[in-house]
């Protein structure tokens, strides 16, 4: 998967992409990375991005030419025969991001995010250039990357070869559309804090069974919403 990003602050990206799963999946073929500073694209001498607000009011808002430019450049450099990417736009606005929306862009050959700052974007960035607008959740960031981050690792993760055989995307929480059940590693005693005897017994139908039931229970106490989503899903 090639992912390119659009931001004003590409070294914020520098340390995630240079660590862990991200890391690995890069050296293993899996994921691309391009960080791109759009203020590259500008079309003025001072390299101005952004602008008032026509109407007046507080802060700035990014304009549309430096970032259209950008991602017809980014466009460019793929085979025209090439899926068309997904270009999404990171904005508290946006339809709020759960790991569904991480498996479908699993999916894809190339996302492009574009990163907003300041007081957002003009309109016409949203209406003629994008094709989804994603939001992490219902608060607001200073900018967008923090949000790609978020969204690129969780995608990243579901790619086939990107995790070792140690760790499983499979059984974590929202997957299934349950929360995962508990894990326990040794000791088997720690200060007196015992792990459940299923767990030691090497019954793995019973551990199946222990862990199926945990996992319910923990989504009733703590997600009860998706307990009834779960319950609701055709077979
Ligand atoms: N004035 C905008 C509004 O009320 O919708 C908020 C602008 S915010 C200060 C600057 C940028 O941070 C946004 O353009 C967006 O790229 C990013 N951002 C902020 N909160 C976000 C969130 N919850 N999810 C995704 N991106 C977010």
């Amino acid at each position: 998967m090639k992912i390119d990003v659009l931001s004003l602050f590409p070294d914020m990206f520098t340390g995630v992409f240079e660590q862990s799963i991200l890391k690995k999946a890069k050296e293993k073929g899996v994921a691309s990375y391009k960080v791109t500073n759009f203020r590259d694209f500008a079309d003025n001498k001072h390299n101005k991005v952004d602008d008032y607000p026509y109407g007046g009011g507080a802060g700035m808002v990014l304009m549309p030419q430096p970032i259209f430019d950008a991602v017809d450049s980014l466009k460019q450099q793929v085979a025209p025969e090439a899926k068309p990417p997904r270009i999404i736009l990171m904005t508290p606005q946006g339809d709020r991001y759960t790991q569904r929306h991480a498996e479908e862009l699993a999916k894809e050959d190339h996302l492009i995010f574009l990163c907003g700052h300041y007081e957002g974007y003009d309109e016409r960035i949203r209406e003629q250039l994008v094709t989804d607008e994603l939001s992490i959740g219902d608060y607001v960031l200073t900018g967008g990357e923090l949000a790609a981050m978020v969204i690129i690792d969780s995608v990243v993760r579901l790619l086939p070869g990107a995790l070792g055989n140690d760790v499983s995307a499979v059984t974590d929480s929202f997957s299934s559309g349950l929360l995962e059940h508990p894990q326990y590693t040794r000791p088997a005693n720690f200060r007196g804090f015992k792990v459940p005897d299923v767990l030691l017994s090497g019954n793995h139908a019973k551990i199946e069974e222990w862990r199926k039931a945990e996992s319910l229970r923990r989504t009733r106490e703590r997600r009860p919403d998706l307990l009834e989503a779960y319950k609701e899903k055709p077979e």
